[in-house]
C-alpha cells in the first residue's frame, strides 16, 4: 500500500530505500527490478509465519500462513474499553499474533512429539476443529475430525465473504491445505450425535455458535449476517442492520461499496465498540463509514420490523425508517448439543476426556479461538 509514496521517495536520496506495508513479494520484486525500490520490509507477516523468508526461498508461498492484518495481538494497544470511552491500559499487547500464539512464546507452546501419542476426535471442522487437529496432529497423535456440512471453515466462510476480506479467504485455504497436509483423517458431511461411540480417547468439541434472534415484533421477516454473508439471503437497495458491532458495521461497508443504502441501528454509543478490536482497524472502520454517509443511530434499539421497514426507539424518540431488507447482526450464542456434557467432570461412560472449544465454549474470536486450540493440544501433549 505504500509502494507509491516509497517509489517516489526514492527519487530524492542516495541512500537504501526500503518499502514495508502489506509487501507482497511478487510485487517487492517487481520494484526492486525496476529500482524503485532496494528492498522489502517486512513486520507482521514475520510474527504470523516467522518461516515466510524461507517458504519464499523455497518456493513454497501456499505454505505461508498469511497475515490478515487483524491487529489482535501486535499492535500495542486495542482501542476501545468495550465501554466504547478510552484506551484499556490492561489489554496492552504487543508483538504477538492472533493466528500464531507461538510467536514471542516459543517456549510456552512446545513443537515437540507428544509424550503419549493419543487417538483424538475432533467434532466440527471450524477454524477451532481445525487448528486442533493440526497442532495436535503434528504432534503425533492420531486425529480424526468430524464436519456436518460440506464445507470446512465453519462461521468463518461468513466472515471471509466480503470483497474486501481477501486475505481472510487466503487464511481459509491455508487452513484446508495445513489440515490435509497435517496428516489428520477428515470426515466431510458427518454430524456426531452421540460421542461414546467415537473411536478415540479424546473428544475435542468445536461445534460453534448460533445466531442470536431478537423477541420483536415481526422478528421474522429479518434475516441473518450469515445468512446474508453466505449468499443464502439477499439484500435489496434499502438495509437496515440492527447492530454496530464489528460485523454489522463491516457489512453496511460491504452494503455501501456496492451501491446500496445500508443504515445501523446500535444500542450503545458507539459503533465497534467491543473490547480488543484494534483501533487502527475499528477508527478506520468507522471513518469509512462516514465517507460512505452511513446513518448510524446510537443509543437506540429496534422495537419491531415491518412490512416497510423497522420502528426504532431513539433518545429523541420513536423513529420509523423505511426498508426493503433488515439484517439482524445482534451475536451469537454457544451451541449447546453436547453442553450437559460440561458437568460430568469431562469424562464419558467409556472414561474419554472432553474438551470443549472455540465458540461453543465461550462466543469469540479468531484470537480465542486459535489460543484454546494451542493451549489444549499443549495440555494433551504434554499435561501442562
Ligand atoms: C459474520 C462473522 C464475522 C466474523 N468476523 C471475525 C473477524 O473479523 N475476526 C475475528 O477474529 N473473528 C471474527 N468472527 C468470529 C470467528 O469467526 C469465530 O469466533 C470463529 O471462527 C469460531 O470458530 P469455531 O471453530 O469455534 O466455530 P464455527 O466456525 O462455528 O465451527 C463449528 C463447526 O462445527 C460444525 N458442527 C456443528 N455441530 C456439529 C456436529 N454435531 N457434528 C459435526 N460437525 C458439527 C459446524 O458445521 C461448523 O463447521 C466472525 C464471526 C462471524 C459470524
Amino acid at each position: 500500500m505504500n509502494l507509491p509514496y516509497v517509489e517516489h521517495i526514492k527519487k530524492f536520496t542516495t541512500k537504501p530505500v526500503v518499502c514495508a506495508g502489506r509487501m507482497q513479494p511478487d510485487a517487492a520484486a517487481e520494484a526492486i527490478a525496476r529500482g524503485g525500490i532496494d528492498a522489502m520490509g517486512v513486520g507482521r507477516q514475520l510474527l504470523c509465519d516467522p518461516e515466510f523468508i524461507t517458504k519464499i526461498r523455497e518456493d513454497r508461498l501456499a505454505d505461508v500462513r498469511p497475515c490478515i492484518a487483524c491487529h489482535g495481538a501486535c499492535l500495542p494497544f486495542n482501542g476501545l474499553n468495550g465501554k466504547g470511552t478510552d484506551i484499556d491500559p490492561m489489554h496492552v499487547e504487543m508483538g504477538r499474533c492472533v493466528l500464531n500464539p507461538r510467536t514471542n512464546n516459543e517456549t510456552k507452546y512446545s513443537n515437540a512429539p507428544a509424550k503419549t501419542p493419543k487417538r483424538i476426535a475432533v467434532i466440527g471442522g471450524g477454524i477451532g476443529g481445525m487448528e486442533t487437529a493440526i497442532q495436535a496432529s503434528l504432534r503425533g497423535h492420531r486425529v480424526d475430525l468430524y464436519e456436518k456440512t460440506d464445507r470446512l471453515g465453519g462461521v468463518f466462510n461468513a466472515a471471509a465473504a466480503m470483497s474486501f476480506k481477501e486475505k481472510d479467504r487466503e487464511l481459509l485455504e491455508w487452513y484446508k491445505r495445513s489440515l490435509q497436509k497435517s496428516g489428520a483423517a477428515v470426515h466431510m458431511n458427518t454430524e456426531i450425535g452421540d460421542i461414546e461411540r467415537l473411536d478415540a480417547d479424546i473428544v475435542v468439541i468445536a461445534t460453534g455458535a448460533h445466531a442470536k434472534k431478537l423477541r420483536i415484533p415481526g422478528a421474522e421477516r429479518a434475516i441473518t449476517a450469515a445468512d446474508f454473508l453466505d449468499g443464502r439471503a439477499e439484500a435489496g437497495d434499502r438495509v437496515v442492520i440492527i447492530g454496530g458491532g464489528l460485523t454489522g458495521c463491516e457489512i453496511a461497508y460491504e452494503l455501501a461499496l456496492s451501491g446500496k443504502h445500508p443504515s445501523i441501528v446500535e444500542m450503545t454509543e458507539h459503533l465497534v465498540g467491543a473490547k480488543g478490536i484494534c483501533m487502527a482497524n475499528s477508527s478506520m472502520l468507522r471513518e469509512l463509514l462516514r465517507f460512505h454517509k452511513v446513518p448510524a443511530y446510537l443509543n437506540s434499539s429496534c422495537e419491531s420490523i415491518t412490512d416497510g421497514g423497522v420502528v426504532i426507539k431513539t433518545p429523541e424518540g420513536e423513529k420509523a425508517i423505511p426498508a426493503d431488507t433488515v439484517i439482524l447482526s445482534v451475536g451469537y450464542s454457544p451451541d449447546e448439543r453436547f453442553s450437559s456434557l460440561k458437568e460430568k467432570k469431562n469424562r464419558t461412560k467409556q472414561e474419554k476426556e472432553i474438551y470443549f472449544i472455540g465458540d461453543c465454549d465461550k462466543v469469540g474470536s479468531l484470537k480465542t479461538v486459535i489460543k484454546q486450540a494451542y493451549e489444549l493440544v499443549q495440555k494433551i501433549s504434554y499435561g501442562k
